[in-house]
């Protein structure tokens, strides 16, 4: 089929939640897209932080056709191995305890408000702690629980009312965090590093003082890791270089290799609130997806391929440094391991868009950010590439006519 043809099915039959970029994929191979037109993509993207270890990973592809073939999903009715060795290794690897499984980041983090405030009923029977702490620039996903706590006005807005008791507070503000957080806070939620809200790295103090403020006064801490976590700023997990720990964290994009999955992960502290019905799912985390799990963790976790994507990561910082000394529409460069944030003085949707024509794909993170969240397996040669590829888009974009 013509590629004018789906796109014109899409959009006539397809409900129009997304604008999608001008042409149809076809297939991947390792960091590389290709559309029905025989057109090559350098992919910066990997399907927003999920394709860790690229496109056609043999050992992804083979589990899941191995498992498939044995079973693929008879609902949390019943035990699976998959499901139990998948819990297994995350708790093994983490803060964590115990596993929950969903389907995507929304549902984990919908999962963790539940655990959070079933916690407070339980431990402090009678008290109002309803409140929920957030912070500016958040994303926390799009189902009613997980909007309630994130930041951007457009995307809440139209659907309110929301959660009541959600208080924002400015992020990475320390002062504030330990002046708003209190006696009537049942949890703070906040990511490690922010993606959607422009790729913002919190600091190790404002980590801290979340912490020492949750403590002092009875709240839950909640990290959303589902798109930082999992190698994705080169440690496992985005909060380990401020050396504090939550009581609940939230997982999913690059979790199933390409396929659905969530968890919440959670200390036996806060499980123990947790009962038989409190909280389910009818496909959650099916003996082929907790297969391909196990794959991705297992490579994530193998010797040196984190110091692997640390020595890439200062690469890519250093050649997305270099553009910034060089183009006046650059504002700022930030981010960790393989998540970049590049801020531009103009929006950044029309560099996406003329990035395409050029055989690269990456997207933004707000209005003025580029974000850059290639697989985990990116190497050298395709991080030069990307950067010359932005580097032509910038000296376009600089021109005086543009
Ligand atoms: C993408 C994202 C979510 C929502 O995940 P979905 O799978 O799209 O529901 C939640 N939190 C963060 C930090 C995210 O980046």
């Amino acid at each position: 089929m013509e590629a004018d043809e789906i796109i014109r099915l899409e959009q006539r039959y397809v409900l129009g939640t997304y604008k999608r970029a001008p042409f149809v994929l076809e297939r991947g191979e390792g960091a590389y897209l290709y559309d029905t037109r025989g057109r090559r993509y350098l992919d910066m993207v990997a399907g927003i932080a999920v394709n860790a270890l690229g496109y056609g990973d043999a050992e992804v592809l083979g589990a899941m056709a191995a498992q498939a073939r044995r079973l693929m999903h008879v609902s949390n009715l019943y035990h699976t191995a998959p499901h139990a060795l998948l819990a297994r290794d995350l708790v093994e690897c983490s803060f964590a305890d115990r596993v929950f499984f969903c389907n995507s980041g929304t549902e984990a983090n919908e999962a963790a408000l539940k655990f959070a405030r079933k916690w407070q009923r339980v431990n402090r029977p009678g008290e109002d702690r309803s409140e929920i702490i957030a912070f500016t620039g958040s994303f926390h996903g799009r189902t009613m629980g997980a909007l309630s706590v994130t930041h951007r006005e457009k995307y809440r807005t139209p659907f309110e009312p929301l959660l009541p008791g959600v208080r924002f507070l400015p992020f990475n503000d320390v002062a504030a965090a330990r002046r708003g957080i209190g006696p009537q806070t049942g949890a703070v939620i906040v990511e490690p590093l922010q993606g959607e809200g422009g790729v913002n790295p919190a600091t190790s103090e404002f980590l801290q003082a979340l912490r020492d403020s949750c403590d002092a006064h009875g709240a839950l801490l909640i990290f959303d890791e589902v798109q930082c976590g999992l190698g994705r700023t080169g440690t496992l997990w985005a909060y380990e270089p401020s050396g504090v720990t939550p009581d609940l964290m939230t997982l999913a994009k690059p979790l199933g290799g390409g396929l659905p999955l969530g968890a919440t992960l959670l200390t036996e502290r806060v499980a123990a609130a947790i009962a038989p019905g409190d909280h389910g799912s009818t496909f959650a985390a099916n003996p082929v997806v907790c297969e391909v799990a196990r794959v991705v963790l297992s490579r994530i976790t193998a010797p040196g391929f984190l110091e692997d994507v640390r020595r890439r990561s200062a690469y890519l910082e250093e050649r997305l440094r270099e553009l910034q000394r060089r183009h006046r529409l650059v504002v700022e460069v930030r981010g960790r391991g393989l998540i970049w944030g590049v801020e531009l003085s103009v929006d950044a949707a029309p560099l996406v868009t003329a990035g395409y024509e050029r055989g690269l794909i990456v997207t933004t993170a707000g209005e003025r950010v580029l974000r850059i969240v290639p697989p985990l397996v990116v190497n050298e040669a395709q991080i030069d590439e990307a950067v010359t590829i932005i580097d032509g888009l910038l000296t376009e974009a600089e021109r005086p006519e543009a």
